[in-house]
């Protein structure tokens, strides 16, 4: 299989945005932090470009101004996905000037002609084989720029335009570094990991956070990666479902409109083709009163029972009568055994193994601390016993 780390990113995000992306194939308009991402990235390329001279700060701005998107751009996600508003002219001014603002915070630091760099948007290709299956996988990707340090060894850097700055231990464990020091070490064979950094560079708050390659960590991405590429065949060869995972990230997300999770929001405003709106209307709506009523009823039911249980103890009673029936009380008592000597018992008798039952919750629990090897075999040998479908309601207004 030929895949790249951001379609495993993808999949482990949402199986269901993979499958629309990876392998049905629908495009659909960029999203307006990624429109602005790919524009920031293109400007520090051309940043980092002599020809013969490296740009001036000035000249890198104009850069990023003459390639500002046009209104259409911006426009053609809030066309796609009727939920979402237009950028309005204000909020474009602002992501301009916040533009502008990142790569002046950038350049004061970081002036090209400070570093050597060895390639920008490099490509990258790494063979991954799957001694289980035999199969050979290729994950490509792109680095955006690789240095070389004047102490000999090298940098890799990945521009972040996000708000958020991991931890430095999420960084030490970050499969997307990891993958890209595989990728140096492919197409440069002679680079040892141990002279190789990996940096994310903060553009917002114009920080960088740097960490080495680790053996655990190649090894964990090597692993996540072929565990996951074995998942996705698995599913696309029985056929099965790549459900969708609703999340934050849902508001990033191109695929709204078509998402077996969001496209009733968007049906609403057309004709359902089963039931009328109004109908589905009367379901919903019924189904939430009921469910507001059994919380009601539920805390309610807490109340009374208080109640009755106090008026039981004073008059010393077991049950009470009521026109409608009878309430009765009664003591429960859960024992514990000693299961060492239970285990005495019935071992010579030969029935000590029957009552050793399997617990599922232990074993979730043992499974993050237990090698890796061993719970690739666990998962390879578990298989779907029972397959329901579970409704759960949420009061909050989408
Ligand atoms: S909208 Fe959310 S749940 Fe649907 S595909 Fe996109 S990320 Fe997945």
């Amino acid at each position: 299989m030929r895949t790249s780390y951001s379609a495993i990113d993808t999949y482990r995000q949402c199986p269901q945005k993979y499958k629309f992306q990876n392998i049905d194939r629908i495009r659909v308009p960029k999203g307006r932090e990624a429109i602005f991402g790919t524009l920031i990235h293109a400007t520090l390329k051309f940043m980092f470009t002599s020809d013969p001279l490296f740009p001036t700060l000035d000249e890198v701005v104009a850069h990023f101004r003459e390639h500002w998107p046009g209104r259409e751009a911006f426009e053609a996600e809030s066309k796609h996905d009727s939920r979402k508003t237009a950028l309005s002219a204000e909020e474009e001014k602002a992501y301009f000037e916040e533009g502008v603002k990142m790569l002046k915070k950038f350049y004061e630091k970081n002036a090209p002609w400070n570093f050597t760099v060895l390639d920008l948007e490099s490509r990258f290709e790494v063979v991954l084989a799957d001694e289980k299956t035999g199969e050979t996988h290729i994950l490509a990707g792109i680095m955006d720029r690789i240095d070389k340090l004047p102490d000999g060894s090298y940098e890799i850097i990945d521009y972040k335009t996000a708000k958020r700055m991991p931890a430095q231990t999420a960084l030490d464990d970050n499969l997307q570094l990891s993958l890209y020091s595989l990728g140096l070490q492919t197409r440069w064979p002679h680079i040892k990991p141990e002279d190789i950094a990996l940096s994310l560079y903060f553009l917002k708050h114009g920080e960088k956070l740097s960490t080495r390659p680790n053996t655990a960590t190649t090894l964990k991405t090597k692993e996540h990666i072929l565990r996951t590429i074995a998942e996705i065949q698995e599913k696309i060869r029985s056929n099965k479902e790549f459900e969708p995972m609703p999340s934050a990230l849902c508001n990033w997300c191109g695929y709204r409109p078509m998402c077996p999770a969001w496209k009733h929001l968007y049906k609403r405003t057309k004709n359902l083709e089963l039931r009328t709106k109004d109908e589905m209307d009367a379901i919903v709506k019924e189904y939430f009163e009921i469910k507001k009523a059994e919380q009601k009823n539920e805390v309610r039911l807490k109340e009374l029972q208080e109640q009755i249980k106090d008026y039981m103890r004073q008059e010393g009673l077991t049950r009470v009568f009521g026109e409608q029936g009878i309430i009765s009380q009664k003591t429960i008592q859960r024992y514990e055994y000693d299961f060492e000597k239970i285990r005495s018992l019935l071992s010579p008798i030969g029935r000590w193994e029957e009552i050793l039952k399997a617990d599922e919750t232990k074993l979730k629990k043992i499974m993050k601390e237990i090698p890796a090897s061993i719970r690739n075999e666990i998962e390879n040998a578990r298989k779907v016993s029972k397959e329901y479908t579970v409704m759960s309601a949420s009061f909050k207004k989408p």
